[in-house]
């Protein structure tokens, strides 16, 4: 070790793991966005709390900031390390910690990646139900950071509504136990949901408590094909009446396009202009003919165009992946993303007002739309074409997300539904948050962390 703050670490805490190559630099230094050039000072592997605090309380000495990692998954920049900061990675902290029964609770390390907790909870007859397609790389301590969603947030709700404890360790090394599995808790403020969501900048999670429920019954998978946006809202309204929902998502022909050329299999024969991949209980033939009721009644009115039922779980599957491979499928593009969120009830009359706005600013652009549309989260790509420089399309892509924010300021929705603020949307906080919670959530940031050196720069206009 060269630099003597960093030799300072190695002999303070010996068993840490510290990275220093270029290309290590580089792997741990940025997220899904590709938009910043890396350049953290090294990387920490801790493999346990003690090491965790140890870092936390050498950057303190040493007023070096932190950026808290997960599996990088994020899409808006809050695990990106651009300006000298030590990344704190969790990922050698991965473990289940352990299981109780009579509270269905699971005990696990903060660096474990989704798919893993979710496999554990299987093993005891259980079910995490947060699901997205990022499951394989992303990880609990990430999902409790940005408060992911998902592909099942209709039936199940949020990361926060699965999460009964958490341990973290605070910008100055302390370490607190949140809840701590507790169904029943009325002591004062409730840390752990103060955390979850928190981008990395209150505390560095280093273990969780989440919370268990019974699979649901036997499903069925349906792709369906829609003529329009109004639509895929009429047979969510109808499917919703009719069938007990698992998931309802929606993409459109651009986004289908996009996955099929990545690989995935043609489900229908036709091409329309819009898609959803639905889930919904199917355990015995009363559900089954309720479906397939919907699905005539849907045709009659002619909100449904074609459809497929899958008849097999390689199918079901397949059908899954027309919805779950158009983000790594744009990837190549260089996206500019927009995760947007309005109350259900004002989806129609924001989507009117957006469609109309994205097809007068960017009509030069390709635009992707797809999205949790039961959530009333829609998310809108803009892809970058390829001649065009880089900076030149961000440029262009911050100056209509300018009038995306008043639009969504006006129906009262939000500028992030679930990827966070990070630095992508860190300009537009205020189109969604008011003045005076912004100084609150400054204020709390100084309780927390009073050197500000836990992800400085995100999710704060001014840290
Ligand atoms: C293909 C794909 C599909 C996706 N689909 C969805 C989706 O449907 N719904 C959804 O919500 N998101 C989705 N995402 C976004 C992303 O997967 C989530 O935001 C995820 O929760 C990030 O987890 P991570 O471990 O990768 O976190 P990272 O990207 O490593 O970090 C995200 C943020 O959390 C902070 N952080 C990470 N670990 C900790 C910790 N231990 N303590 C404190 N802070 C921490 C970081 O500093 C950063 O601010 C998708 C991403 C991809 C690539």
């Amino acid at each position: 070790m060269t630099d003597p703050r960093l030799a300072d670490l190695a002999a303070r805490s010996p068993g840490l793991r510290l990275l220093t190559e270029p290309a290590d630099l580089v792997h741990y230094g940025r997220d899904w966005t590709r938009r910043w050039t890396p350049a953290p000072i090294a990387i920490a592997l801790p493999s346990s709390v003690a090491e965790v605090q140890d870092v936390v309380r050498w950057a303190n000495d040493h007023r070096i900031a932190l950026v808290p990692s997960g599996g990088r998954t994020g899409l808006s920049g809050g695990a990106v390390a651009a300006h000298g900061e030590l990344v704190l990675s969790l990922e050698r902290m991965h473990r289940v910690l352990g299981f109780s029964p009579a509270g269905r609770l699971l005990a696990v390390q903060a660096g474990i990646t989704l798919q893993a907790a979710q496999e554990a909870a299987r093993a005891h007859g259980l079910i995490y139900p947060v699901d997205f397609a990022a499951r394989g790389s992303c990880t609990i301590g990430g999902n409790v950071a940005t408060n992911a969603g998902g592909i099942r947030v209709i039936r199940y709700g949020n990361t926060r509504d699965w999460i009964a404890g958490l341990t973290v360790v605070t910008g100055e090394g302390e370490l607190i136990e949140l809840n701590r599995g507790l169904v029943k808790n009325s002591s004062g403020y409730d840390l752990r949901q103060l955390m979850i969501g928190s981008e990395g900048t209150l505390g560095v999670v280093v273990g969780a408590l989440l919370e268990l429920t019974d699979p649901p019954p036997p499903a069925q998978v349906m792709l369906l094909a829609l003529p329009d946006i109004d639509a895929v809202l009429a047979v969510f309204a109808l499917f919703r009446r009719r069938l007990s929902l698992q998931a309802f998502e929606f993409f459109t022909d651009v986004a289908l396009a996009h996955v099929l050329a990545h690989g995935a299999q043609r489900a229908l024969a036709g091409e329309y202009p819009c898609y959803v991949v639905t889930e919904f209980d199917a355990a015995d033939e009363a559900a089954q003919q309720a479906a397939l009721a919907a699905f005539e009644e849907g045709a009659a009115q002619g909100w449904i165009i074609d459809g497929v039922i899958a008849q097999s779980q390689a199918q079901a599957e397949a059908l899954w992946r027309l919805r779950e491979g158009i983000t790594e499928s744009l990837a190549p593009h260089k996206p500019y993303k927009n995760d947007v969120a309005v109350r259900i009830d004002a989806v129609p009359a924001f989507l009117g007002e957006i469609q109309a706005l994205l097809a007068r600013e960017y009509p030069q652009f390709e635009v992707v739309w797809f999205g949790h549309i039961g959530d009333g989260n829609l998310h809108i790509n803009i892809l970058k074409p390829a001649a065009m420089d880089d900076a030149a399309f961000i440029a262009e892509c911050e100056r209509v997300t300018v009038l995306l924010a008043a639009v969504l300021e006006k129906h009262g929705g939000s500028i992030s539904a679930e990827h966070g603020i990070g630095l992508v949307k860190r300009p537009y906080l205020e189109s969604t948050r008011s003045a005076a919670e912004i100084a609150l959530m400054c204020g709390i940031k100084r309780v927390f962390d009073p050197q500000r050196l836990l992800n400085p720069g995100k999710l704060f206009p001014v840290d």
